[in-house]
C-alpha cells in the first residue's frame, strides 16, 4: 500500500511519464508525417522489427528484456532518415510491451501501471533512442546504405551506444522514481551489465541487417534476419534452461533448508528428552539405591545373621554399591557433556584430596596385596580445585591400578611440582598389566574398555578414565597416560597452584 509519502512522490514518476509519452506522440507524428518522403519498404522493417519481438523477446530481469528489436530499430536508422526510422523503433517499442504484459498475465503478475500507458511510455523511450542513434550517425557523418564503409564505422558505434545509454537511462528514471532510489544505481545494477551486449546486437546485427537490404533489397534483409533471429532465439532457450535449473536449485535449496529446521527441531526435542531422563535418573534412581545401601549396612551390623544370610546382604550391599557408582558415572558423563559440571574451585590441599581417595582405595588393595606408597614434598602449596572432585578423580586412577596390577604388585602416588608452569603433577604409577600401545590413544574415550584374557571378569563400565579426564580439565589440567604392556602404567595429571590463579586474576 502506497504510503502518504510514497504518494507524495509519486506525482514526480507520473509527470515523468506523461512528459515523455507527449514526447513520444509528437514524435511519432513527426515520423508518419515524414513517411510520405520514405520508401515504402520501411514496412518491412515495421514487420521484421514485430517478428523480431515476438520470437525473440526474454526477460531476463524483472525490469529488463532482451531482444532483437532495437538491431531491426538500428538497421533502420542505417537504412532510412532517421525521422522515418523512428516508427521502426516505436514499432519495437509497441510489440515489447504487449509481449511482457502477456507474460505478466501468464504468470499472475499485475503490472503497476495502464497498458495504455505503458504502450505510450515505452514507445516513447524506443522512438527517442532511435531518433537519438540517427541523429548522431548522420551527425558524425554516416551515410545510409552500406554499413561496411570503413567511415560509417565509428558513427555506428557512437550511435548505437549513445541510443542504448538514452534508452536505459528513460527507463531507469522512471523506475528510480517508482522505487525511490538514485536512478543511477538502477541503471547500474539492472541495466549496465546488458549494455555492451545490445551495442553490439545493434552494431552487428542492425549493421548485418542494413548491409543485406542495401546488396539485395528486402530479400536481403530477411537473408540476414533469420540467422539472427536463430541465434538470439537459441540464447533465450538457454536462458529459459537456466531458469529452471536455478528454479530447481533454489526447490532444493529449499528442501534441504527445510529438512536442517526439522533435524535441529528433532535434536532440540532430544536434548530435551535427554535431559529429563537424567533428572529422573538422578530422583528416582539415587534415592531407591541410597536408601537400599543405608538399610543393607543397618542389617549388616547385627549380630543375628547366619552366615548365609550374611554373604546375602553383603551381595547386596556391593551390587547395590557399584549400581550407585554406576548412576553417579552417567550423571558426571552427561554433566560434562553439556558443561554443566561446575567446579567450586578454591584454593585446597591436594594431600587432602589423596588421603580421602585413599581411604577408599585402601581395603580393595590390601585384598589383593598390593602396596601403595605415597610419595610427595614435605611442604606443598595448594592447588586450585575442588576436594571432592580431585580425590574422585584419584579414586578412579587409584582403582584402576589396583584392578590392572596383579596380587603382590606395587602402586605409587607421586606429587610434584611442575618445573616449567605453575601446575603441580601426580603421578599413579603401577605395576600390573600395562596398556598395548594401540590402545592408549583410546583410553580415555567413553566405554572404551580392553578386552583381554587376563582381565576377563574385571568389573568395568569404560567411564571411570573419560570422567577423570573431563575433570582434570574442568579444572583447567591435563592428563596422560605412558604404559608398556607386561610392565605397568603411569596415569599423570596436573592441576594450577592456587597462587598462580591469584596473580592471573
Ligand atoms: P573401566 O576400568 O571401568 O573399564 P576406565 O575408563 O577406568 O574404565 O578404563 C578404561 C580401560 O583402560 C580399562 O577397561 C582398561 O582396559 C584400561 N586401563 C585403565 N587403567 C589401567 C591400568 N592402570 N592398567 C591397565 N589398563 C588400564
Amino acid at each position: 500500500m502506497a504510503t502518504p509519502q510514497s504518494k507524495g512522490k509519486l506525482w514526480r514518476l507520473q509527470v515523468y511519464t506523461a512528459a515523455v509519452s507527449l514526447l513520444g506522440i509528437a514524435l511519432l507524428l513527426c515520423s508518419l508525417w515524414q513517411l510520405r518522403q520514405t520508401s515504402p519498404e520501411i514496412f518491412i522493417f515495421v514487420a521484421l522489427c514485430v517478428a523480431a519481438e515476438l520470437t525473440t523477446s526474454e526477460a531476463i530481469a524483472p525490469q529488463l528484456a532482451i531482444s532483437m528489436s532495437s538491431a531491426v530499430g538500428f538497421a533502420a536508422v542505417l537504412s532510412f532518415h532517421p525521422v522515418a526510422a523512428v516508427i521502426v523503433g516505436m514499432a519495437g517499442g509497441l510489440a515489447t510491451t504487449l509481449v511482457k504484459d502477456a507474460a505478466d498475465r501468464r504468470q499472475g503478475r499485475r503490472p503497476g501501471a495502464a497498458l495504455l500507458r505503458r504502450i505510450l511510455f515505452n514507445m516513447a523511450a524506443f522512438g527517442l533512442s532511435i531518433i537519438t542513434a540517427g541523429l548522431i550517425y548522420w551527425g558524425l557523418g554516416g551515410r545510409a546504405g552500406d554499413p561496411l564503409l570503413a567511415t560509417n564505422l565509428l558513427p555506428m558505434l557512437v550511435a548505437a551506444t549513445v541510443s542504448e545509454l538514452v534508452n536505459g537511462g528513460i527507463v531507469a528514471l522512471a523506475v528510480a522514481l517508482q522505487v525511490q532510489e538514485p536512478a543511477r544505481k538502477v541503471w547500474q545494477q539492472n541495466m549496465s551489465w546488458a549494455t555492451p551486449m545490445n551495442v553490439l546486437g545493434m552494431v552487428v546485427g542492425g549493421g548485418g541487417l542494413a548491409m543485406g537490404y542495401h546488396i539485395a533489397g528486402i530479400i536481403g534483409a530477411g537473408v540476414f534476419f533469420l540467422p539472427l533471429v536463430l541465434t538470439i532465439y537459441a540464447f533465450r532457450l538457454y536462458i529459459a534452461q537456466s531458469k529452471s535449473q536455478m528454479g530447481r536449485l533454489e526447490d532444493l535449496i529449499a528442501q534441504r533448508t527445510e529438512d536442517l529446521r526439522q533435524a535441529n527441531e528433532e535434536l532440540t526435542h532430544l536434548d530435551r528428552t535427554r535431559n529429563q531422563f537424567f533428572s529422573v535418573v538422578n530422583h528416582e534412581m539415587r534415592s531407591p539405591l541410597t536408601a537400599i545401601l543405608g538399610y543393607a549396612e543397618m542389617l549388616q551390623a547385627s549380630p543375628l545373621l547366619s552366615p548365609d544370610q550374611a554373604e546375602m546382604l553383603h551381595l547386596i550391599h556391593e551390587n547395590g554399591r557399584r549400581l550407585l557408582e554406576l548412576v553417579n558415572n552417567l550423571l558426571d558423563i552427561s554433566r560434562l557433556e553439556n558443561g554443566r559440571l561446575n567446579i567450586l574451585a578454591q584454593p585446597m590441599d591436594l594431600m587432602e584430596a589423596v588421603d580421602q581417595a585413599l581411604d577408599v582405595i585402601r581395603p580393595l588393595a590390601q585384598k589383593k596385596r598390593i602396596a601403595i606408597r605415597v610419595d610427595a614434598p614435605p611442604t606443598l602449596p595448594n592447588v586450585m580445585g575442588e576436594t571432592r572432585r580431585v580425590a574422585q578423580v584419584l579414586v578412579n586412577l587409584l582403582s584402576n591400578a589396583v584392578k590392572y596390577t596383579p596380587e603382590t604388585g606395587r602402586v605409587t602416588v607421586t606429587v610434584t611440582r611442575d618445573e616449567a608452569r605453575p601446575m603441580v603433577r601426580v603421578h599413579v604409577a603401577d605395576t600390573g598389566i600395562g596398556i598395548p600401545r594401540e590402545r592408549l590413544p583410546h583410553v580415555f574415550d567413553r566405554f572404551s574398555r580392553l578386552e583381554r584374557d587376563d582381565i576377563a571378569g574385571t568389573i568395568g563400565t569404560g567411564l571411570g578414565l573419560s570422567i577423570a579426564k573431563g575433570l582434570v580439565e574442568a579444572h583447567g589440567g591435563e592428563i596422560w597416560v605412558e604404559s608398556e604392556e607386561g610392565r605397568g602404567s603411569t596415569f599423570a595429571f596436573t592441576l594450577p597452584l592456587a597462587a598462580a590463579q591469584d596473580a592471573a586474576s
